[in-house]
């Protein structure tokens, strides 16, 4: 089989071709120890477009083996030397932007102009961010006897698991591995079965910059692939994002093995918006912060909008107004706003909803329009849905939905929208539109969020703390501190002169 060539590519159906059935494992691409492969659709037209490894365990021994391998070689790197190969790699992945973009448009259904290329470019930009940090990889000298000299110094923990969904596969695997790396250990990550191909591909880009072994990737499914990397006796650190179903199920088995854990999980984030609120703004940062672009799959996504009373009619009229402007179709087109919903099953599941919804009594208001390409006939292209006057126990006010359809309430009570804002099992992010600088501070303070905006949606960029509180998560990414709290441990040293 010839290995793709490392020279950037316009053409993702070719590259998704050449990318199909393999794992990279020790710095090679490998087909799968079992042999099994499993179709990749593009969900804008149905097609198969390539397949994918379907990898259990022994190829997760095979790569866990590998990364044991590399990883005291690595970790005995200065670690200002790793961060300069990782910063390598994010350069190298600068120069593909447009390609990884192109190539996560096609697998994943997210339009180019407004998702996909945006996210390959801060993938780059993760792996840049963390290339600098190697210095910063520092103990402390502590004041504990005078005659004793007393240091604390960082150690990498080892092979780390990295598992990962699929709706923002590129910036997610970034935020793991890039920090796991720099601080000397080496990684194994599963891929989410709906987008395998782009992942595969940044690995052998950054297989052709980091030694072998240190950088590895299967895919495969939870059951087949996932669960036996969590449970690898050599995984000495399991870093997950996904549903809070399979986060549970993660969690269970990493306490089997007393390894620590990061959890990214769900999310049903309120935006609250006050009487004194600027409209306009608030209706563009309702539009972006839904994330109607990527059909709502995202899990920062404002689903839950508590208008006041005296802004609500106003509001749902130029929401409508927005939404209905977005051009729904083929998500490699510039002139596209919406690509599709993941999978047949998420559609489904979408679908399911918003007839719950309906049977609820709240009324279903649907926005934008179908793409009447007759190549794009079997696409999942959902209008977005904005619901009103619907009770806050109705199925899509309450659960995660991962889909284009955002809930909208009346207030008049700012006690009240707080703690109603708060009455949910997940705490992910929030965001309050308002001028008033103390009601503001007061609703940052009481909301339960990992971040809260004021005037502004959740931007996920390097250096900016990211993670949930409640049932969204366990830890945080994205900073120094995460990098040297989840992925070193602190080992302290006494040196007795007396
Ligand atoms: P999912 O939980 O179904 O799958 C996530 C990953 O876990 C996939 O790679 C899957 O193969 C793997 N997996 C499944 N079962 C497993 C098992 N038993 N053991 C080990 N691994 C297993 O989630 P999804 O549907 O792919 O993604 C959507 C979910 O992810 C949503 O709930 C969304 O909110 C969440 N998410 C959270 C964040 C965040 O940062 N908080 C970001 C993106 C997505």
């Amino acid at each position: 089989m010839p290995i793709p060539s490392l020279e950037p590519t316009l053409d993702p159906g070719a590259l998704a071709r050449a990318l199909s059935g393999l794992h990279l494992i020790d710095g090679a691409l490998v087909a799968p120890a079992g042999g099994r492969v499993f179709d990749v659709v593009n969900p804008a037209t149905g097609a198969v477009i390539a397949t994918a490894a379907d990898g259990d365990a022994a190829d997760v021994d095979r790569a866990v083996a590998a990364a044991r391998a590399a990883q005291p070689a690595w970790a005995a790197r200065p670690a200002r030397e790793r961060g300069k190969l990782l910063a390598e790699c994010g350069r190298r992945l600068g120069a593909h932007v447009e390609e990884l973009g192109r190539l996560i448009a096609l697998e994943t259904g997210k339009a180019l102009r407004t998702e996909s290329r945006v996210e390959a470019s801060v993938l780059a930009d993760m792996f840049v961010f963390f290339g600098g940090l190697g210095s910063e990889l520092k103990g402390e000298t502590v004041p504990f006897h005078p005659d004793m000299l007393t240091v604390t110094v960082r150690e990498p923990l080892g092979v780390v698991g990295a598992i990962i969904p699929w709706n923002v596969p590129l910036l997610l695997m970034a935020m793991k591995i890039a920090p796991a790396l720099v601080a000397g250990n080496t990684v194994v990550i599963k891929s989410a079965e709906e987008a395998p191909l782009t992942v595969l591909r940044v690995c052998q880009i950054l297989a052709d910059v980091l030694p072998a072994g240190v950088c590895n990737i299967l895919a495969g499914d939870g059951p087949g692939c996932g669960a036996p990397l969590v449970t690898h006796p050599d995984v000495k650190k399991v870093t997950f994002t996904g549903s809070v179903e399979t986060g549970r199920i993660v969690y269970k088995a990493a306490a089997d093995k007393l390894i620590p854990v990061t959890l990214e999980l769900g999310g049903k984030s309120p935006m609250i918006i006050l009487p004194d609120a600027d409209l306009d703004r608030a209706v563009a940062g309702a539009v972006s912060g839904m994330r109607f672009t990527r059909q709502g799959q995202s899990c920062t996504a404002s689903s839950r909008i508590y208008v006041h009373d005296s802004l609500y009619d106003a509001f749902f009229e130029r929401v409508r107004e927005r939404v209905d402007a977005l051009v729904m179709g083929d998500p490699l087109d510039e002139r596209t706003d919406i690509g599709t919903v993941i999978s047949p099953e998420q559609f489904a599941k979408v679908r399911d909803f918003i007839e719950k919804g309906r049977a609820s009594g709240a009324t279903a208001t649907e926005c934008s329009a179908l793409p009447t390409d007759p190549a794009l006939r079997k696409g999942l292209f959902l209008r977005p849905v904005v619901f009103t006057d619907i009770g806050p126990d109705a199925p899509p006010a309450r659960e995660e939905i991962f889909g284009p359809v955002v809930c909208l309430f009346r207030w008049t009570d700012f006690d009240a929208v707080i703690e109603a804002a708060n009455d949910s099992p997940y705490g992910l992010a929030a965001t309050v539109w308002t001028n008033d600088l103390a009601k503001a501070m007061e609703a940052t303070r009481r909301l339960e969020a990992g971040f809260v905006q004021v005037n502004q949606n959740l931007v996920v960029q390097p250096n900016l703390s990211y993670g949930g509180v409640k049932t969204s998560g366990l830890g945080k990414e994205a900073t120094l501190e995460s990098m040297l709290e989840h992925f070193t441990h602190k080992k302290t040293i006494i040196f007795n002169m007396t």
